[in-house]
């Protein structure tokens, strides 16, 4: 099934977010994981796209154990900054063969090492070239990525807004999130690019804060602002993980509380392979 029917059948479409385990592991970590995650009831689970070498054959195996053994439909991420056309041919057919409808279609970041690639030598610049070679391939559902407070290397967000409105015109059906701490960022997100005439579903990407170090590093990645509320709540539970969890799962439910109430389209939960804590989640949110 493709995604972009779900979102016309119900609202919000659950979503949670897994990625694959370091190659020195066996996929069963992440398999023991996707079936804890389906007792919740998901309306699909997406699987990130590593970096390079072998992690990557191994988003199709997870996205393939979702689809084929779970029958939980897959979003399959894909990037394209470091990709040939080959690669990415020979994905949308690995995909094809696993019966997987759905891509995240994104850019992806260019690894440090590859900085002598210019970008006038590579087959991919944007995602909005990823997603309009998928377009002209086959009949792939597709979804591409947003940014509540702007992408990480734009300057304004209304330029930000204008790339995004070019990306959703070359062929996106739903948007995904980045992640956010404060709703009335994407509240007044949505509707400026309801103004700029995008209108596809958007997803709401929520992440649990359960380590104060791991959610500094990615908010410095990602640019997203941790408001004064978690700031206190990182600050006192600093020293005691257990509580900290806790707290953040509270957080989590509290802002997907306010989303539902106010009608979002789809929350998609960054999971962290975490299972046990968006079954804590998932025990608050009305399906
Ligand atoms: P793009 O949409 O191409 O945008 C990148 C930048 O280029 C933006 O600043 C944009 O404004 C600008 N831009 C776009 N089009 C134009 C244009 N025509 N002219 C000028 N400027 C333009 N990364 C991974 O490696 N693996 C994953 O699995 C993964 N999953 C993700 C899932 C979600 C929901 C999100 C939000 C991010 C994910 N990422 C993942 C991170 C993502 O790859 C990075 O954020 C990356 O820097 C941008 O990717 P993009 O697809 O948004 O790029």
């Amino acid at each position: 099934m493709k995604i972009i029917e779900l979102f016309n059948l119900k609202r919000p479409v659950i979503s949670f977010e897994v990625f694959p385990p370091k190659p020195e592991l066996p996929l069963d970590t992440v398999f023991n994981t996707i079936e804890k995650l389906e007792k919740l009831h998901p309306d699909f689970i997406s699987v990130t796209y590593g970096a390079g070498g072998g992690i990557r054959s191994r988003t199709v195996d997870i996205a393939s154990e979702v689809k084929n053994n779970h029958k939980i439909e897959a979003l399959s991420h894909l990037t394209c900054i470091t990709s040939t056309i080959k690669d990415i041919d020979d994905i949308l057919h690995s995909l094809k063969t696993e019966n997987i409808e759905n891509i995240l279609a994104l850019r992806g970041d260019a690894p440090k090492d590859t900085s002598n690639q210019t970008p006038s030598n590579r087959d991919f610049r944007y995602a909005s070239d990823l997603i309009s070679y998928i377009k002209k391939t086959d009949n792939f559902c597709i979804g591409a990525a947003c940014y509540p407070e702007g992408h990480v290397e734009t300057t304004d967000k209304k330029t930000d807004i204008h790339n995004l409105k070019l990306k959703v015109d070359s062929g996106v059906d739903f948007l995904v999130t980045q992640l956010f701490f404060d709703n009335s960022i994407l509240y007044s997100f949505l509707e400026d690019i309801r103004n700029a005439g995008i209108d596809c579903p958007v997803s709401a990407g929520i992440m649990p804060v359960f380590s104060t170090n791991l959610i500094k590093k990615l908010t410095l990645m990602c640019g997203a602002t941790i408001p004064k509320k978690l700031i206190k709540i990182l600050n006192k539970y600093e020293s005691s993980p257990e509580d900290l969890t806790k707290a953040g799962i509270a957080y989590a439910i509290t802002q997907i509380q306010d989303l539902i109430a106010n009608e979002i389209q789809g929350i998609h939960l960054y999971t962290m392979n975490k299972s046990d804590h968006m079954q804590e989640i998932m025990k608050n949110v009305p399906s």
